[in-house]
Formats: C-alpha cells, structure tokens, sequence
C-alpha cells in the first residue's frame, strides 16, 4: 500500500539533513522523491546540476530494500559509492573496474541484505542471471541514469541501454526512476516507451534560467553586430562562440584591432597555451574568450556575464548547454546569437552526408528545424525554448520577443493556407510537400498523390517557397502544429491550429524573418 507521501516526505527531508547535511530539497527534487516515495514509476528530466542523485539515494535511504542504480560512467560510480560511504551509507559498486576482493564484499553484503544502494554498469547487469539474483536479493527500486541513452533518438545511444526495458522484467517488473538531463520531447517518449510498460509519472524541471537574457538575430554584419554587444559589456568577462577554428582566429583579432581583450581558442592550439588562455580567462576580468564549443565544458565560472554565438548552435540542446555558461551566479547575464541561411545550409549539408542512418538523419533534420523556429519564433523566445523542453511558461518580459524589436503582422490568413493544406492531404505529408502544394509546384510526389487538384494548390503563389518555409517553422514554434517525429516528419494540426483554420482564433507572426528570407532564393533548403 502507498504510504502517505507528505509524511514520508519530511522523513526524507530529515534524513537528508541528517546524512547529508543539506538544510533542503532543491527545486524539483521534492515533487519527484515524494512520487517515488508513493510506488510511482518516474522519468525525470532535470538539467545538469539538478541533484537527480538524491531523487533516488533518499528513498533508498528511508524505505527497506536494495536500489538497483545503473550508470553508464565507471568513473561517477566510484564518487559516488565514495561519497556515500563517506556519509555513512551502504552503497556498493558492480563493475569491471572492481577487483576480486571487492566483488565478494559486495556480494556478501547484499546475501545478507546490508546494502542499500548498488551500482551497476549496463552491461554487468544485462549478463545472465544477474536481474535474477538481484531480484532475490530484495531488489525493490531501479534507478537508470542517463536514461536517454537508450533512445536512438538522444545523441548518446548506447546499445547496453537498450535491453534494459528487458531487465526490468527480468527484476520483477519493479517500480523504476529514470533520470536525464537532455531530452526533449520525442526522446522524452522513447525513453517512457521502451523503459516503461505503463506511462511515468513525468517531471520536467527547472530548465528556466529567468536571470538570462535571450537574443536572436539574422547576421548582416558578424563583427560590427558583436561589437555593437560588446559595447554595453566592457570590462566583463563572456565568451563568443564560432562555428570553425578559423573564424575564431579571425574574429578575435577583428576584436582586438578594435580595443577588446579577446582570445582565441579552439582544439588546434597548443595545449600549454591553450591552459595559459584559459587560466587569464577564469583569473582576470574582461576577457572575451573566441572560441570553438571545445571551450566551456567543465569550466566553472561563475560571473561570465555574457554569451554569444558568432553562428547558429548544432541544435537546442547545444544552444541552451552553450548560453547556460553564462550567469551561473544568478546576476543577470546576456546572450545574443546570430544566425544566417549559410548556417542553415551548412548543417543541412553536414547532415546529410554523414555516415548516419536515414532513420538517424531524418531527426537530425527534424532537430535543425526546431532549432531554426527559435531563431524565428513568433512570441517570446524562452517559452518556445521552454516548451521544446516541455516546460510551460507565461511571456518572460525580457527576451528580445517581449521586448519588441521585431515587426509583425496578421497572419491568419496564411496560417489558414498552410493549416488547410495540412488538412487537405490528411496530415500526412512533411513541410516540403506542403510547401510544394502553397505555391504550386508540380513535384513528382505533388503528381503522384493527384494535389495539384486540391482547391489550397497555388494558394501562396504571392510568396516565394523561403517565406512559406519561415510561415511553417513560426505557425510549429507557435503550437498550431505538431511534427510526427516517428513517422516521415508529418505536420499534424493542434487544437490551436485547428482554432486558427477555423477563424476562431487569430495569429500574429513576423514578418521580418520572411524579409531575411529572400537572400536565400534559388538555393536547396
Ligand atoms: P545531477 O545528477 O542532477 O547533475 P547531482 O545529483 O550530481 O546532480 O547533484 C549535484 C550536486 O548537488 C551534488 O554535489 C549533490 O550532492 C548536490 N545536492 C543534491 N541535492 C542537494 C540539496 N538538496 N541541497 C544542496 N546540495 C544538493
Ligand atoms: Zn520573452
């Protein structure tokens, strides 16, 4: 039977103070321990940081039974056995980093039912048997860090990870947490599909970070654009991300020739100098770091007041990773990112001639095109980004969006255009196809499904196909549509959108992006 989770929530609490020595839950933390604290199967997803760890250390701690924690990195494993046996709890690791000596003081602890938590490496406990056994042992929670490493769709796959929906039967069907700091929202489903044999209780938190300040805009003029910004910082420390080695060697020394102290770096530098530059960066102030996305992880500063992007992130996940460098301290911090059609077909092209699968490919495209509709989202920039992350938010109030800047228009007439293309081929085509249709177009695949009948084909002559494109992506970042992520990336119409096709509601969209997208005429995108 569930216990009261309030109730045992505070005994949670107090025994995390206790063992701990944290005066509280961090947010989220509360919410997710008091679901698993009431039997519920959870997937949580919080960023980097969180403390997801305590998520399933404290019910392990406060309920009897052994917590069965797979972990992907040996190296984490073994801080994290440590660090609970520094503070006096039974935590043992199965690995391959183990020796023979070690292996038989965990076995014996767990024979005598003295272990709380074990750690275990994917691949030790998909090997024969071990589910059994440790379901004989007494296992009663499976917590999977990571857990997006067992969706193809995440962007760090790992086979081992996938018969772990397997294992869970083989342990007894037992009540599991899976935990991950990145997934949006089709990974999100894959995770719960394949880990899951009933739909978690889910959690998405804290991916807000309120005291940023969120920017975009088409690049005209790389360096007088960043100049520009980087007059209202002087004297403050930031980093400017480039999209290659060269540009940073490049737009650093544009920078400098005009008085900023800016550094290049990036993974062709000599190593020593490479630390001398980051060292100067993380003890001095105002320094203007250029750098590949080589620079900034693990490095912990905490009053870099400002990140900008030079050229468009790989995807969102990168974008949010990349600006949340700045502003750890909470004081409000700047980001700007610039973004052009070059970027756009650069990535489109690096895309599709990788070596990845089509399968793999179609969502890289997919994710790309999320990624643009921020660039271009209709209204406030953090709750498109929010809502990516499945968070829901109200207007930020300070975001480039909400602060004006940009130039709008009604659009309900368009949106109608598309949504009833849509609808009119059943929603069963991706954004190229529909376009095709807007404005007319005989494609082979237009022929072939008889649509150059349909009473919407031509509709959009007036505009050409790059304003469409824009007009689709702003309608996807404005929740009118949804993107099949499973199935060819087919637009499907929203209640919203389906309040818009019907003129119930209307829609304002920008008109300066569709403006941007005229240089773009004539080339594959
Ligand atoms: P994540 O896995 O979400 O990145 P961790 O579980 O590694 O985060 O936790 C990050 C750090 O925060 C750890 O040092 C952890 O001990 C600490 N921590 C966790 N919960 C709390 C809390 N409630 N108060 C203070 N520190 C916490
Ligand atoms: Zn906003």
């Amino acid at each position: 039977p569930a216990l009261d989770s309030s109730h045992s929530l505070d005994t949670a609490r107090a025994t995390m103070r206790e063992t701990f020595g944290y005066p509280d839950f961090r947010p989220g933390q509360d919410e997710v321990i008091a679901a698993v604290l009431g039997g519920r199967d959870v997937l949580a997803v919080m960023p980097t940081g969180a403390g997801k760890s305590m998520c399933y250390q404290l019910p392990a701690l406060v309920r009897e039974g052994l917590t069965v924690v797979v972990s992907p990195l040996i190296a984490l494993m073994r801080d994290q056995v440590a660090q609970l046996r520094t503070n006096g709890v039974a935590a043992g690791a199965l690995n391959s980093a183990n020796d023979q000596e070690e292996n038989d003081r965990v076995r014996d602890a767990l024979r005598t039912g003295a272990l709380q938590l074990l750690y275990i490496s994917p691949e030790r406990l998909v090997n024969n048997g071990t589910a059994e056994w440790l379901a004989r042992s007494g296992a009663r929670l499976l917590a999977i860090d990571e857990a997006h490493c067992v969706s193809q769709w995440g962007h760090d796959f790992r086979p081992e990870y996938a018969a772990l929906g397997d294992v869970r039967r083989r342990l007894g069907d037992i009540q599991t947490i899976a935990l991950t700091a990145t997934a949006d929202i089709a990974t999100r489903g894959d995770i719960a599909g394949q880990l899951f044999t009933q739909e978690p209780t889910t959690f998405v938190h804290g991916f807000d970070r309120p005291n940023l300040y969120l920017a975009m805009e088409p690049r005209t003029d790389r360096s007088r654009q960043i100049l520009r910004f980087l007059e209202k910082h002087r004297g403050e420390s930031g980093i400017v991300y480039c999209a290659s080695r060269k540009a940073t060697e490049t737009l650093a020394q544009t920078l400098s020739d005009k008085g900023v102290t800016a550094l290049a770096y990036h993974a062709g530098i000599e190593s020593q100098e490479r630390s001398r530059r980051q060292d100067r960066f993380l003890r001095e102030d105002g320094i203007v770091m250029v750098a590949t996305v080589a620079f900034g992880m693990g490095i912990d500063k905490p009053d870099v007041r400002f990140v900008v992007h030079a050229a468009l992130p790989k995807s969102i996940e990168a974008y949010y990773q990349e600006i949340g460098r700045a502003g750890r301290d909470g004081a409000p911090a700047d980001t700007l990112t610039l973004y052009g059609l070059e970027d756009i077909r650069l990535r489109r092209t690096q895309i599709e001639e990788s070596n990845a699968s089509d399968e793999q490919k179609r969502i890289e495209r997919q994710r790309l095109d999320a990624l643009v509709s921020l660039c271009e989202a209709p209204q406030c920039r953090r709750q498109t980004l929010l809502s990516y992350f499945g968070e829901s938010a109200e207007p930020c109030g300070h975001c480039d969006l909400c602060l004006g800047g940009v130039t709008r228009f009604d659009a309900t007439i368009e949106a109608q255009k598309i949504l009833s293309a849509i609808a009119r081929t059943g929603e069963r085509f991706g954004a190229e196809h529909i376009v095709a249709i807007l404005v007319g177009e005989e494609s082979e695949q237009v022929r072939r499904h008889g649509h150059h009948g349909l009473k919407t084909f031509g509709v959009g002559k007036d505009r050409p196909k790059q304003a469409w494109r824009s007009l689709m992506r702003q309608i996807y970042a404005a929740g009118l549509v949804q993107i099949a992520i499973d199935d060819h990336g087919r637009w499907r119409i929203t209640e919203r959108g389906d309040a818009v096709l019907r003129g119930r509601e209307r829609i304002t969209l920008r008109s300066d992006v569709l403006e941007s997208g005229k240089s773009g005429k004539g080339t594959k995108e």
